[in-house]
C-alpha cells in the first residue's frame, strides 16, 4: 500500500474516546485507517472485524493516560503478526518508535507459552527481557491480554483455561508488580470466571444479594465519620465496597470458610487532600472504632516496592464486623489504580517524573543488572523478583509447588504433609542436603527427609514463613505445652500442700477454689499454676485460712531517702508511705491492678517499680532486702491500668464484634483487640484499661458470657 497517496480515514463515529488534551490525532487517526485497512477481512472469533480488537486495546491505553505512541503502537500491535506487513513498513510509516514498540509486543506474542512450570523455563524469561526494556511494552501487552479475556468465551474450551491460567500465573502479578491494581483486579476475576465458574457464581449472587444490605451498613459505618471529618474540618471523600471476587475466593481457600464466615469482605476508602490529613483521618477513626491489634500499616512512610502509597487499618464496627479502611491521598490513589502508567503521563508533558525514576527502583535495577551481568544470571535475578510475594519448587516427581516468599524447607514439608512436617528432619534441595531452616529458591527440586522421633519445637515458629506450617506447629505445641503446664502444676501444688499440711485428693480440693480464682475446672487451675500464672503459694494460702500473712518488709529510712532523691515526675495511683510526687511505673511482668497487694522495689535511675506482692520479680530472693518498699493503693476514680486478656473460644462469626460489645457494654475501653483462629479454635486477645480487681473480674465474667467462649486468661502485658 502508498501510504503517501492515503487520505486520514476519520476514525468511525463510536470511537470517541480519543478526546485528550495533548494527544496526536494525526498519528492515531492514521494508526488506526492503516490498521484497519491491513486488517480488512480479518474477524474475530466472536464473529466482530479486527479492528475492533485494536481499538479495544487502544480504549485500555487512553484509560491508563498513556501517550500517543503507546496508543499507536496499541491500535498497530497486532499488524506485524497477522497481516503482511512487516516491521520494516511500520517503522517507515510511523517512526522508529512505534514501531519499536511494536516490534517488542509481536516478539512475546512469538513466545510460547505451555504450563506453569514453563513459564520460569527461558521463554518466559526471554518475554520479561523485552518487556523490562521499555515499560511502555508491558502495558500494551497487558491491554492486548485484558481485552483477549474479556472476550475469551468466544473460545473453544480448552484455550479458555490455558489463557486463564496464563493469565493467573503471568499477567495479573505482572500488573500487580507494576501496581496497576484496577487491570490486576479485572484479569483476576476473569480468569477465575472463567476457570472456576460455580465458586465465581456463587460469590457474585452472594455479593449481590446483599447489596442493599451492605449499603446501608456502609451508611451506618461512615455516617459518624463523616460527622468527625466535618467537625475537624477535613475534606475527604469515603467510599465503601466489597472486594474483588478472586481475593475473597482466594481468602475462602486459605482460610477454608464460606463466604458467609469472611469477616473483612469489605474495604472502605477514604481519599484525602493531604498527607496530613490522612494520618489525622485514621486518629479520628481509631476513636470511633476499635483498632484490631497489629493491622495498622504505614505504607505512605514506606511505599510498597510497586510504589502503592497508602496507610492501612482494620477495626470493629458498629455490628462487630472487621472492617478494613484505607486512607490516602488523591494523588497517591491515582498511583495504587494505575501504578507505573499514573507516572508515566508526565514524561509525556515533558518533565521528568523524579518519583517515577525514583520509586519505581525495580525497573531501573533490572536495567542495571542488564549491563553488568551475565544475562543467565540477569534473568535469574528478574525472575525471582518478579515472583516477589511467591517460590516455585519442585517436589522429586516434577510437580510444581508454589509457596510464599522466604519459604523454608520444614515449610515445604508442612505443605507436602502435616505429618511430614511433624517428622522433618532436613531436607534434599537439587541432591544436596540441608537443615530444614534453609530458605527455598525459584525452581529447586526439594525432598524431604523425616525421622520418626523427630517432633516441633519452639524454635521451629522462628523460621517457618507459611500461615500454615505455623498453625499446625503452633497447635502442636500448645496441645504439648498444656501437658506440661498440667504436670508441672501437678508437682507444684502437692510440694506446696504437703508443706501446708493440706491432704486430700488435688483435684477435690481445688474445686472450690476454681469459681473464686476465675477458673473453670481444676484442670485449668492446675495448668495455670503450672504455667505461673498463679504461684502454689497462692492457692495453698487461699485453702489454709489460718496461714499467717507473709511479713512487710520493714520501713528501711535511707531506701525512702534514696526515693526522694528520685523524685521526677507525679504519678498517681499509689502511695508511697505517704510521699507524694515519685516516679513510679507498674511492672509489666505483673501488672498489678487497685486490689493486688502490691510490693515497691526501688530501681537504679528509674524510680520505683510497683510489683504484685507474690511476684517473683519482686520476691526478696531475687531483690535485696533494703530495696523493697512497702507501697499502698491510692487510686483516683477513673484511673485505668492496661490489663492484658486472653480469650479461648469456639470460633465463630462476629465473636470478637460480639466479645468488644460485651466489654463496651460494662464502659470498659478496648485499647486493641485481636482474633485469631485455627480451624474450629478462636484465640483473642484484648487490652483494656481497667480501674480495679473488682473491674476486672467484671470484664472477665461478662466475656464468659458471650457464646462461644471457653476461657478468659489474664496475662502480662508484653
Ligand atoms: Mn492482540
Amino acid at each position: 500500500m502508498d501510504a503517501d497517496s492515503m487520505e486520514p480515514v476519520p476514525l468511525v463515529p463510536e470511537i470517541d474516546f480519543l478526546d485528550r488534551l495533548g494527544l496526536d490525532r494525526e498519528l492515531l487517526n492514521h494508526a488506526f485507517a492503516f490498521s484497519r485497512d491491513h486488517h480488512v477481512g480479518q474477524t474475530r472469533k466472536s464473529g466482530e472485524p479486527f479492528i475492533r480488537h485494536a481499538l479495544e486495546v487502544a480504549r485500555i491505553l487512553d484509560d491508563l493516560k498513556l501517550d500517543s505512541v503507546t496508543i499507536a503502537a496499541g491500535l498497530l500491535h497486532d499488524t506485524v503478526e497477522d497481516t503482511d506487513l512487516s516491521i520494516g513498513d511500520i517503522q517507515t510509516e510511523f517512526g522508529e518508535e512505534v514501531a519499536h514498540l511494536v516490534d517488542a509486543v509481536t516478539k512475546i506474542g512469538e513466545l510460547q507459552y505451555k504450563s506453569p512450570e514453563m513459564a520460569h523455563a527461558e521463554n518466559y524469561r526471554k518475554m520479561l527481557l523485552c518487556m523490562a526494556r521499555d515499560i511502555r511494552v508491558i502495558l500494551i501487552k497487558l491491554a492486548d491480554r485484558l481485552h483477549n479475556m474479556r472476550t475469551l468465551h468466544y473460545l473453544p474450551d480448552g484455550k479458555i483455561e490455558r489463557i486463564s491460567r496464563e493469565t493467573l500465573e503471568i499477567y495479573a502479578p505482572l500488573a500487580h508488580r507494576f501496581g496497576i491494581a484496577k487491570m490486576k483486579w479485572e484479569l483476576e476475576d476473569l480468569a477465575f470466571k472463567y476457570l472456576e465458574e460455580e465458586p465465581y457464581q456463587a460469590i457474585v449472587e452472594g455479593i449481590n444479594s446483599k447489596r442493599r444490605e451492605r449499603e446501608l451498613y456502609i451508611e451506618e459505618f461512615n455516617a459518624p465519620l463523616r460527622k468527625k471529618l466535618e467537625e475537624a474540618e477535613i475534606d475527604a471523600e469515603i467510599t465503601g465496597r466489597p472486594k474483588h471476587f478472586y481475593s475473597i475466593w482466594r481468602k475462602m481457600q486459605t482460610q477454608d470458610k464460606s463466604l458467609e464466615e469472611i469477616y473483612d469482605l469489605l474495604a472502605i476508602r477514604v481519599v484525602t487532600k493531604s498527607v496530613k490529613d490522612c494520618y489525622h483521618v485514621l486518629g479520628i477513626i481509631h476513636t470511633l472504632y476499635t483498632p484490631v491489634h497489629d493491622r495498622i500499616k504505614d505504607f505512605i512512610a514506606t511505599p510498597k516496592s510497586n510504589m502503592y502509597q497508602s496507610l492501612h487499618t482494620t477495626v470493629i464496627g458498629p455490628r462487630g464486623e472487621m472492617v478494613e479502611i484505607q486512607i490516602r491521598t488523591l494523588d497517591m490513589h491515582a498511583t495504587s489504580e494505575y501504578g507505573i502508567a499514573a507516572h508515566w503521563k508526565y514524561k509525556e508533558k515533558g518533565k521528568t517524573d523524579s518519583a517515577l525514576d525514583e520509586r519505581m527502583g525495580w525497573l531501573r535495577q533490572v536495567l542495571d543488572w542488564e549491563k553488568d551481568t551475565d544475562p543467565g544470571e540477569f534473568l535469574d535475578l528478574l525472575r525471582t523478583d518478579l515472583f516477589q510475594q511467591e517460590v516455585f519448587v519442585f517436589t522429586p516427581q516434577g510437580d510444581l509447588r508454589r509457596l510464599a516468599k522466604g519459604a523454608t524447607a520444614l515449610d515445604f514439608a508442612f505443605d507436602v504433609h502435616t505429618e511430614v512436617g511433624f517428622r522433618c528432619v532436613g531436607a534434599r534441595v537439587n541432591g544436596q542436603i540441608v537443615p530444614i531452616r534453609c530458605e527455598l529458591k525459584n525452581g529447586e527440586t526439594v525432598e524431604i527427609i523425616t525421622s520418626k522421633s523427630a517432633r516441633p519445637t519452639q524454635d521451629w515458629l522462628e523460621f517457618v514463613r507459611t500461615s500454615g506450617a505455623r498453625s499446625k506447629i503452633r497447635r502442636w505445641l500448645r496441645q504439648a505445652n498444656k501437658e506440661q503446664a498440667t504436670q508441672t502444676g501437678k508437682e507444684m501444688l502437692e510440694r506446696e500442700f504437703r508443706y501446708a499440711g493440706i491432704q486430700g485428693n488435688l483435684e477435690k480440693v481445688l474445686k472450690p477454689l476454681c469459681e473464686p480464682l476465675g477458673y473453670q475446672s481444676p484442670d485449668q487451675l492446675i495448668a495455670a499454676v503450672g504455667r505461673g500464672d498463679l504461684t502454689a503459694k497462692t492457692v495453698a494460702s487461699r485453702l489454709k485460712t489460718k496461714t499467717p500473712q507473709p511479713e512487710i518488709p520493714a520501713e528501711d529510712p535511707l531506701s525512702l531517702e534514696k526515693i526522694i532523691d528520685l523524685t521526677r515526675r507525679s504519678v498517681r495511683g499509689v502511695r508511697l508511705q505517704g510521699v507524694d510526687n515519685l516516679m513510679i511505673r507498674f511492672a509489666n511482668c505483673c501488672q498489678p491492678l487497685p486490689g493486688d497487694r502490691i510490693t515497691g522495689i526501688i530501681t537504679r535511675g528509674r524510680g520505683v517499680s510497683i510489683h504484685k506482692h507474690e511476684c517473683p520479680n519482686a520476691s526478696s530472693e531475687r531483690v535485696e532486702e533494703n530495696r523493697l518498699v512497702p507501697v499502698d493503693w491510692d487510686v483516683d476514680r477513673g484511673q485505668t491500668f492496661p490489663v492484658k486478656l486472653v480469650v479461648f473460644a469456639a470460633d465463630r462469626h462476629s465473636l470478637l464484634g460480639d466479645i468488644a460489645r460485651a466489654i463496651g457494654k460494662i464502659k470498659t475501653n478496648i485499647r486493641s483487640a485481636d482474633m485469631t483462629s485455627e480451624e474450629t479454635d478462636a484465640l483473642g486477645t484484648f487490652i483494656v484499661e481497667i480501674s480495679s480487681l473488682d473491674h476486672l473480674a467484671k470484664v472477665q465474667s461478662a466475656i464468659k458470657k458471650v457464646r462461644g467462649v471457653t476461657g478468659v486468661e489474664r496475662r502480662e502485658l508484653i
